[in-house]
């Protein structure tokens, strides 16, 4: 069976492995798709903390289960499936309290200890795996899990009908935000990216206002403005448009030893509230519901597959910025354009 194989830090390999056979209460999968993210490339250049080498990548990940270990009884051979990758300790102060999201031992499969998806089978724990109707498209669901991160992000802010929202990236977590706003009662959603390409998917979705810069907004206060670029100029700027009583969230991952300059006056003076979001957590099954009730558009998002082999291009095209949403489909015979 070949695997994509991060041996070490910065080097990447196609490996020859055996099949794994899951243990009790686990379940072997045929990934159908896997969606390459920012998190990916973190694992690979040694920045994400605690991951574990040689490593298979792949966290977001759906696919067909093909065999099931002792005790499984919830899932059967041809159920789809889409996967859950954060696995917790139980045992933590965190994990305790029913914060597993913020786990002090967080295990992502493909990101941290366990292997992901980006092989020919997989194995995931029972509690990890959503079922998935027969008729929802396999490959497009790998968006399941940044949506069930964008939950999360949710979930940490007071949503009021009628705020007017503002996003940096339109990327696909910034388009998944920005899909979920109206649902949170949003007047208005406002989408910034410096790089023109990608507002056009945010038009293609059907958002107006997608602009380079805030400066060229209708507005210049937002209620809720989320980051999703984990970049520190646009979180500079993001925070001083926040409207007093507003959220600001960091939604996106920054580089882990950089700071972002703000006004603690304004954020006293205007009682703003500054929140991150972390993965996924309890947002999972709602990720699932939400997607098979349509709640965002996987077409306009997804532009190239690649197959294992071809894992290095789609590393160099996601660091390149080129392209949408970047899959990996382990099982199938070639590499894919969806959108030019
Ligand atoms: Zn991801
Ligand atoms: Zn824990």
């Amino acid at each position: 069976m070949r695997a994509v194989v991060f041996d070490r830090r910065g080097v990447l390999a196609i490996a020859d492995r055996p099949e794994p056979s899951p243990a009790p209460n686990e379940v072997l999968i045929k990934p159908a798709a896997v969606g390459m993210c920012g998190t990916d490339i973190h694992v690979f250049d040694g920045e994400f903390e605690g991951t574990v080498y040689p490593l298979v990548p792949g966290h977001e990940a759906t696919g067909e289960v093909v065999e099931v270990g002792a005790g499984v009884t919830a899932l059967r051979p041809g159920d789809h499936v889409a996967v859950n990758p954060s696995t917790t300790c139980g045992e933590c102060e965190f994990c305790r309290n029913g914060q597993q999201n913020i786990c002090l031992k967080w295990n992502g499969l493909g990101v941290v200890a366990s292997d992901g998806a980006c092989q020919e089978l997989f194995t995931a724990p029972l509690a990890n795996c959503y079922k998935l109707r027969p008729d929802t498209d396999l490959y497009q669901a790998a968006l399941i899990e940044p949506l069930a991160c964008a939950i999360r992000g949710y979930d940490l802010l007071a949503r009021r009908l009628g705020q007017h929202y503002l996003i940096y990236g339109s990327g696909t977590m910034g388009l998944i935000m920005a899909q979920l706003a109206p649902r949170a009662g949003a007047a208005s959603v406002t989408i910034v990216d410096l790089n023109p390409e990608r507002l056009k998917t945010a038009a293609e979705l059907g958002f107006a206002n997608a602009h380079t810069s805030a400066d060229q907004a209708e507005r210049a206060q937002w209620d809720v403005v989320i980051d999703c670029t984990g970049s520190i100029a646009a979180i500079e700027d993001g925070l001083a448009r926040v409207k007093p009583g507003g959220y600001f969230q960091n939604f996106g991952v920054a580089p882990a030893d950089q700071t972002a300059a703000y006004s603690p006056f304004r954020v006293y003076r205007g009682e703003i509230t500054v929140t991150g979001s972390m993965a996924v957590h309890n947002s999972f099954g709602r990720a699932v519901e939400m997607y098979e009730a349509g709640a965002i558009n996987p077409g306009p998002m997804i532009s190239h597959s690649f197959t294992l082999d071809e894992y290095a291009r789609a590393l160099e095209m996601f660091r390149s910025g080129a392209g949408r949403k970047l899959q990996i489909r382990p099982n199938d015979t070639e590499s894919r354009v969806f959108v030019a």
